[in-house]
């Protein structure tokens, strides 16, 4: 089943956006080519036959002007006409002296105020599809107006067939250009498509899913970051698997053990009370343990959770470490001795119930795990600099092996060795400092040399006694 979109509205699809937006884009790239092309070559062809008509008529005028005729000479006009150009010499009042062409009178007399008028003796003007060019001329002793057309229609026409190989072309490229965004567009929606589809197996638990086949950067990035996240969800699935599997299989030795020793009451130790003392005290124990266990369960989830957000605040450490070791007090006891050697009134600032939590489990490992001296050694000592204070918990136990060292942070791990254990441990312990730490940015590590002991320790920042204001 694929997840359902919780708001419908109405989206476009990247294929399509692509697809319309190329295709405009190439639209009008060439009608933009199509445009300037139209100026530039109309602009380029106009301005040849206005050269030409100007050179003609500057032509026949310095020829007319030499000629010691009245008469005009026809054959010098009838080179011009057989190149195009029609050719007519007017008196100034506008009759016709000489032509080989046909011009209508309203033109004539529209050449004639033209040329009255300009501000030289000469202008140059398109009318009526010709490119005109008008000049006062003297021939022999008379003076008259030359006037040297061109039918622009040629350029037009010229210009109308280019135009139309351009549409062709450009029709071609718009179709090429379709047929590319339309591929293009299909190439990347389908990449998208295959990435949702591989996204909607991890949801339904296929942690195999690999998303690495990406065509492009950006693709490659989002296939990195799913694969990021499927790593992840698969981490935590496997831790949430693990964690059900131990705590399941720590429950049921204590279970048991209640049980077992609870029936011994009932049934035979009840009226010995020192059998019966020593029976409840087994019960106590295990219930113990069993409440360490479901206590360590939940700081790991509220340690790895929002709820687990650190409260910081400045508190005197050096006290603070007194009234836990003093908790361990008990093991004395047992023979255990906690040597101790604390700076007075060293303050920090942190989220002290959680340094609790942290200072907690290092002193519970030392115990469990010292030596047969069953001697703990604990130290808070401002560094020189007094920007620091390192607590220290040192025990005398196996030490830890190097290839356990990197473990030993993680949830749930336990070395394969066997130890004492007057202390409850979970296997959850050093993870749950770890993550505490971690949220605090303090620095912390371990020392560890086989068969000599161990020595865990914690950097907290120093800070005035001052507290912070509330
Ligand atoms: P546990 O409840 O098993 O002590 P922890 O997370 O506190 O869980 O510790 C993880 C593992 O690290 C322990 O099982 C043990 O193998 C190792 N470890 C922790 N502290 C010490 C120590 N002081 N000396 C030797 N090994 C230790």
């Amino acid at each position: 089943m694929k997840p359902e979109r919780v708001k419908k509205v109405k989206l476009k699809s990247v294929n399509n956006v692509i697809f319309i937006y190329f295709c405009l884009l190439s639209a009008l790239l060439l009608l933009l080519v199509d445009l300037v092309f139209y100026v530039v070559v109309t602009n380029i062809l106009e301005g040849q036959v206005s050269d030409r008509v100007v050179s003609a008529g500057a032509d026949i005028a310095m020829q007319l002007k030499h000629s010691p005729y009245d008469e005009v000479d026809k054959a010098l006009f009838d080179r011009y006409e057989k190149d195009g150009l029609h050719v007519f010499l007017f008196t100034t009042e506008g009759e016709i002296v000489e032509t080989e062409s046909i011009i209508s009178q309203s033109d004539v007399n529209d050449l004639i105020s033209r040329i009255s008028s300009a501000s030289e003796n000469r202008v140059l003007y398109s009318d009526n599809g010709f490119m005109n060019f008008a000049t006062r001329v003297n021939y022999g002793s008379n003076e008259g107006v030359l006037l040297v057309s061109y039918p622009l229609e040629v350029v037009h026409n010229t210009i109308g067939a280019m135009q139309l190989y351009l549409l062709a072309i450009s029709a071609v490229v718009l179709v090429i250009a379709f047929i590319i965004s339309y591929n293009f567009s299909q190439k990347l929606t389908r990449g998208l498509k295959t990435m949702s589809d591989k996204a909607v197996c991890l949801a339904h638990g296929d942690y195999s899913i690999d998303f690495a086949d990406a065509d492009y950067k950006e693709m490659a990035q989002l296939s990195d970051s799913l694969n990021f996240v499927r790593d992840e969800v698969k981490k935590s699935e496997d831790f949430r698997r693990e964690i059900l599997a131990n705590v399941t299989h720590d429950l049921k030795t204590p279970l048991t053990m209640i049980k077992a020793y609870a029936s011994m009451v009932k049934e035979i130790s009840g009226d010995d009370p020192e059998k019966r003392d020593k029976h409840l005290q087994v019960i106590i124990d295990e219930t113990d343990r069993l409440t360490g266990l479901v206590n360590d369960v939940l700081n790991v989830s509220k340690v790895n959770s929002n709820i687990g957000e650190i409260n910081l605040k400045v508190f005197n450490l050096t006290e603070f470490l007194y009234s836990i070791i003093n908790k361990f007090g008990y093991l004395q006891n047992s023979g255990y001795s906690l040597m101790i050697d604390i700076d007075g009134n060293l303050y920090t600032r942190a989220d002290e119930e959680k340094i609790g939590q942290v200072i907690y489990n290092l002193l519970g490992n030392a115990v469990n795990y010292t030596g047969e001296d069953k001697t703990v050694y604990i130290s808070l000592k401002s560094s020189l600099d007094g920007s620091r204070i390192r607590l220290s918990v040192r025990d005398t136990g196996k030490g830890i092996s190097k290839e356990d060292l990197p473990n030993i942070w993680d949830r749930y791990y336990r070395s394969e060795e066997n130890h004492v254990r007057p202390v409850k441990g979970t296997g959850l312990g050093l993870s749950i400092v770890k993550a505490i730490l971690q949220k605090h940015s303090f620095d912390f590590g371990v020392d560890s040399e086989q068969g000599k002991g161990s020595c865990f320790w914690v950097d907290f920042p120093a800070v005035s006694s001052i507290p912070d204001e509330p």
